[in-house]
């Protein structure tokens, strides 16, 4: 018999839980991976000051737990798709050690405080030598329930006692919203969207997506963090860096195409790098002044219940944030075409989204063709059908046949661009 495994992003489980922990990797094969939960530095949490919690690895309580790049994919040679997993560090634990004191004085924490942040510590320096460092990365369960954690969300570790999430993928009442002041986005299967409030200052600073079949049919596909940035308008060209206003920074970045970031203070961006047809390039995005939110897009992707599947990586990009409402859009479109997708992106967290022009506010995403036209319509479609407003492919001969879409030019002869969705189309449901 054959098996597939996928991961599911988690952003919070309970005590006691086993949940599976990931880092992908590059050039790192048979490299050992070390990991670390720490609790958001508190006076007093799980751990005095900050201090690695214990968690049951292999039946051992480690502050310190490992995972070699690539093992997952030796040791389960039946799985069907474990060769993708060959970049990954890949271990599993129990979220409570084992020492009865111990795990009594973490339940007992727990009971009190209902809940702990924690965040991630990777390692990936070999013995002795501190080369490389990241505080951040993904964790996992391989059963549909989310977990994310980013630099700017935390995970939330929870009493054991408060089980009232762990089914939450199973619900199908509508109404029910088990994490109460979760703000969510509600993707409908005929194409509606709506924005449910709850909490009207968002002090979980993230939105849920959730998707809803035919049947009605709740499918929480993931949570992503928000950021509010300046509305920028859509990139200009310039030869040299602009000089109008005073500069706040003046960085290097090594964020795709992008080499070179400038804020000014009155919150214009300008980007240089290297632009796939004009070259070495500067661009400004100059700030409306007025907030706007984007999100930070999960990493990848790969959820799968019954028929609802949504799948996305990303490629040669650093533009991972989009817009809250375009993500709902383009999860729409996902679920709609039913295909996998390699995004190459859509904007910075600023908002600004070297090298293009238009990516500005995360309102249109680029995605790489899977050149069938089947395919590929499909794709256009479903991005038509979730309010994409302004579609372009290439100018070469394969693109000819493709309807619903315009021609954008021979710089989309290697990516559709999905852009301009319409705000206008998201129904804001206020519940506070
Ligand atoms: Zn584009």
């Amino acid at each position: 018999m054959k098996t597939k495994i996928e991961f599911v992003e988690l952003t919070s489980a309970s005590f006691g839980s086993d949940v599976y922990l990931i880092a992908h990797t590059e050039y790192m094969v048979n490299r050992e991976i070390k990991f670390m939960l720490k609790p958001k530095s508190e006076k007093f949490s799980l751990e005095r000051n900050g201090q690695t919690i214990y968690v049951n690895q292999n039946g051992k309580d480690v502050q310190e737990f490992t995972a070699t790049v690539g093992q997952f994919s030796k040791e389960n040679p039946n799985i069907d798709n474990a060769k993708e997993y060959e970049n990954y560090a890949i271990t599993r634990i129990k979220l409570s050690p084992s020492n009865f004191e111990k795990k009594q004085s973490y339940k007992e924490f727990l009971a009190k405080n209902k809940k702990v942040l924690l965040f991630l510590k990777i390692d990936a320096e070999p013995i002795d030598i501190k080369w490389y460092e990241v505080i951040y990365e993904n964790i996992f369960k391989n059963r549909p329930k989310l977990w994310y954690y980013g630099s700017e969300n935390w995970f939330e570790l929870k009493d054991n006692a408060n089980n009232s999430s762990n089914n939450q993928n199973e619900s199908s009442n509508e109404n029910s919203n088990p994490q109460s002041n979760l703000n969510e986005y509600r993707i409908y299967s005929d194409g509606r969207i709506e924005k449910i409030i709850y909490d009207k200052e968002n002090k979980l600073n993230k939105y849920k997506y959730v998707y809803y079949d035919a049947s009605n049919v709740r499918y929480e596909i993931c949570e992503a963090v928000r950021n509010i940035t300046k509305e920028k308008k859509n990139g200009i060209v310039y030869k040299s860096k602009p000089t109008h206003q005073r500069v706040e920074y003046d960085k290097k970045v090594n964020e795709g195409s992008t080499i070179r970031r400038v804020k000014y203070v009155n919150g214009d961006i300008a980007e240089y790098g290297s632009h796939p047809t004009k070259g070495l390039i500067w661009r400004l995005y100059k700030s409306t002044n007025k907030d706007i939110e984007v999100v930070r897009m999960p990493d990848f992707l790969s959820y799968k219940k019954g028929e609802i599947v949504v799948n996305y990586k990303f490629t040669k990009t650093k533009r991972r944030y989009t817009g809250a409402d375009t993500f709902a859009g383009f999860i729409g479109a996902l679920v709609e075409c039913r295909i996998s997708l390699f995004t190459t992106g859509s904007c910075f967290k600023e908002a600004s989204c070297f090298p293009s022009a238009e990516h500005v506010n995360g309102k249109s995403v680029d995605t790489l063709y899977k050149w069938k036209i089947n395919y590929d319509q499909k794709i256009i479609d479903g991005m038509n059908k979730y309010h994409f407003r302004k579609i372009l492919v290439g100018s070469g001969r394969y693109f000819k046949s493709l309807k619903r879409c315009s021609n954008g030019g021979r710089l989309h002869n290697s990516h559709l661009h999905s852009g301009n969705f319409d705000k206008s189309k998201v129904k804001i449901i206020k519940k506070y």
